[in-house]
């Protein structure tokens, strides 16, 4: 990899697209490579754990690299492919929102389930955005630092309103691409300056946005690679 790249993700779960030999369902994940602390991390796991694991092998990778899971929220699109990592490697660290963590140290018992209530650094560069949505769904998302001091933001369905995401990022810095699910968002606006918009999954406004900034829109299909 190029030395001046921070991120690799690769789109490991997603309902519309998918390059030739993977699989799609409904769901989303993103497998993160984090260049800074030479580690593998897995945002949301997808409906169905044979489709992940069928994704994970085609991207010629081990389930034993994956150090640890992030779960945006605790929807079965999103955690329904957990089970078929935690039986290969049941030791894995999960981060989930506070509110979850009780039901998934239930679930995932000899797992290190870590709940997570504010911003946290869970790994060099690599923050939670906190739970937001507490009262309705909630849910965390990822924000990715790159060297060049801009923000990826990794959000699997945006329940609380993705506004609510960007401005908690913005926090952090200037955004330099969203990739995601965005469900109903339709406060276009905000997403005027971002470079890279990913939106895929559940956003429900994809053709609007699609169209509002066809430049910056990217379509995102499951195999691939982006390298931030
Ligand atoms: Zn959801
Ligand atoms: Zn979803």
């Amino acid at each position: 990899m190029h030395s001046s790249s921070s991120f690799e993700l690769k789109i490991l779960y997603d309902n519309k697209c998918n390059e030739a030999g993977f699989l799609t369902g409904f769901g989303f994940s993103a497998l993160v490579y984090n260049v800074f602390s030479n580690k593998f991390l897995l945002f949301d796991t997808g409906g169905n754990g044979n489709v992940l694991l069928h994704n994970i092998q085609k991207f010629n990778l081990n389930i034993s690299q994956i150090e640890d899971i992030i779960i945006s929220h605790n929807h079965s699109d999103h955690a329904g492919g957990l089970n078929a990592i935690y039986q290969l490697n049941p030791k894995i660290t999960i981060y989930v929102p506070v509110n979850n963590s009780s039901s998934f140290k239930r679930s995932f018992p000899e797992a290190n389930v870590v709940g997570i209530l504010e911003t946290k650094e869970l790994d060099e560069n690599i923050f939670s955005s906190g739970q937001l949505g507490s009262s309705y769904i909630p849910e965390q998302a990822l924000f990715l630092k790159t060297k060049e001091k801009k923000t990826i933001l990794l959000v699997g369905c945006a329940h609380p309103g993705l506004e609510h995401f960007i401005l908690k990022s913005q926090q952090l810095g200037e955004i330099k691409a969203i990739i995601g699910g965005f469900h109903g968002f339709n406060k276009f606006s905000y997403l005027k300056n971002i470079e890279v918009i990913g939106a895929c999954h559940c956003t429900r406004h994809i053709t609007n946005i699609s169209k509002l900034y066809p430049s910056q829109f990217r379509k995102i299909c499951v195999g691939d690679t982006f390298v931030f």
